[in-house]
């Protein structure tokens, strides 16, 4: 199915210089695009009513179920401008059938892969004059923010019956400005952010509600993320609060954490194939948390780093727990090399040899 999305221009976009100001230093999600998009559901009509207009605040009902029982998913990718002025996606069937696996969970209708990446592609058409110019050194993008949720006005519990999809954009400047530089984790003990039969597995805003204490403990602590522990046994390592974890072992071994209950970031399963390429083993298994000391401790872990689109990969350089901390080989070259690779794919600096990137205008 091809969706019909009616575009009604802005009458009050930004101006040329507006926008120069807005892309010289956009930081990230400050700033929103001239035009959004929204497709609406119900179990009659299916998706309709799709329409891409000028960027405002909605109006909901009080009763709709999202802001009551939190039925509600989002994505995250990006637009990167490449060096000849075209604009790209990386990957974005994968966040398409990631969006399908959540709303399986969420119990929301399920978006075709090619109408979610359609919606996306229309919107950066449209708004394509706030993807910023990058560089090397400058790794701008416009970031892109699918989501869907319960707008129906209806305090029973059950699937709604109405729910809204929508497509925002945001342009994102470089997430380390001045250079990279490795962040410290703090290990919560007190909090995990999803159990077994859980919604761990689903991007959803109700597992980010859920990690914002842990994250404040972590800010607390000095850090600057939080990583938790699966919530069964509280020893296996699962991930960030939006960013999923490898180890690389001196014997050329990296490891990722696979519970069963952590978010598949599809920068997680690029680092996969880019790094089998490399030649690298990858090994998705579980990984203790005394695997993670220990191992810092004997030397047998040489580095270990974080992943996500927000930041492509950050290395992390010390991990604090309850009574002490390790640091934590963030100075290594392999998530160097890793981070360059996948960069340098995205903003069209290097051979797509997986074929990730999609052309959007
Ligand atoms: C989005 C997200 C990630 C990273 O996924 P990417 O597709 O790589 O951006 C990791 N963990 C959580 C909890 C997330 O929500």
């Amino acid at each position: 199915m091809v969706m019909e999305i009616r575009t009604t221009l802005s009458t009050h976009p930004a101006t040329d210089k507006q926008l120069a100001e807005v892309l010289a230093n956009p930081g990230f999600g400050n700033y929103f695009t001239d035009h959004m998009l929204t497709v609406e559901w119900t179990p009659e009509q299916g998706w309709h009513n799709g329409r891409i207009e000028a960027y405002a605040p909605i109006s909901l009902d009080p009763s709709a179920a999202v802001l009551h029982y939190a039925q509600e998913i989002f994505e995250g990718m990006k637009a990167y401008r490449h060096a000849d002025g075209s604009v790209w996606a990386f990957r974005p069937e994968a966040n398409a059938a990631r969006m399908a696996r959540s709303s399986e969970r969420l119990a929301l209708p399920v978006l075709e892969i090619e109408d979610f990446v359609q919606t996306v592609f229309d919107l950066v058409k449209v708004d394509q004059r706030w993807v910023p110019e990058a560089s090397e050194t400058d790794e701008k993008s416009l970031y892109l923010r699918p989501f869907m949720f319960a707008s129906e006005a209806f305090l029973g519990v059950r699937p709604a019956q109405h729910v809204t999809y929508m497509v925002i954009a945001s342009p994102a400047g470089s997430y380390f400005k001045g250079g990279v530089k490795p962040v410290r984790i703090w290990l919560t003990e007190d909090y995990t952010r999803a159990g077994r039969g859980g919604m761990g597995a689903a991007k959803t805003g109700g597992n980010y509600a859920s990690s914002l204490v842990a994250q404040a403990e972590a800010s607390a602590n000095g850090c600057d993320q939080v990583v938790f522990l699966d919530a069964q046994e509280g020893k296996y390592v699962e991930e960030l609060g939006g960013m999923n974890l490898y180890f690389v072992h001196a014997d050329g071994r990296i490891v990722t954490p696979e519970t069963g209950t952590i978010l598949e970031g599809i920068t997680r399963a690029s680092i996969i194939e880019l790094a089998g390429k490399l030649g690298y083993t990858v090994e998705e298994r579980k990984f203790g948390i005394d695997e993670w000391k220990a191992g810092v401790e004997s030397g047998e872990i040489t580095e270990v780093f974080a992943c996500g689109t927000a930041a492509v990969v950050t290395p992390v350089g010390e991990l604090v727990y309850n009574g002490g901390s390790i640091a934590s080989a963030g100075e290594g070259e392999v998530w160097k090399t890793i981070r360059k690779q996948l960069v340098d794919i995205q903003f069209g600096r290097a051979e797509d040899t997986f074929g990730w990137m999609r052309k959007i205008v």
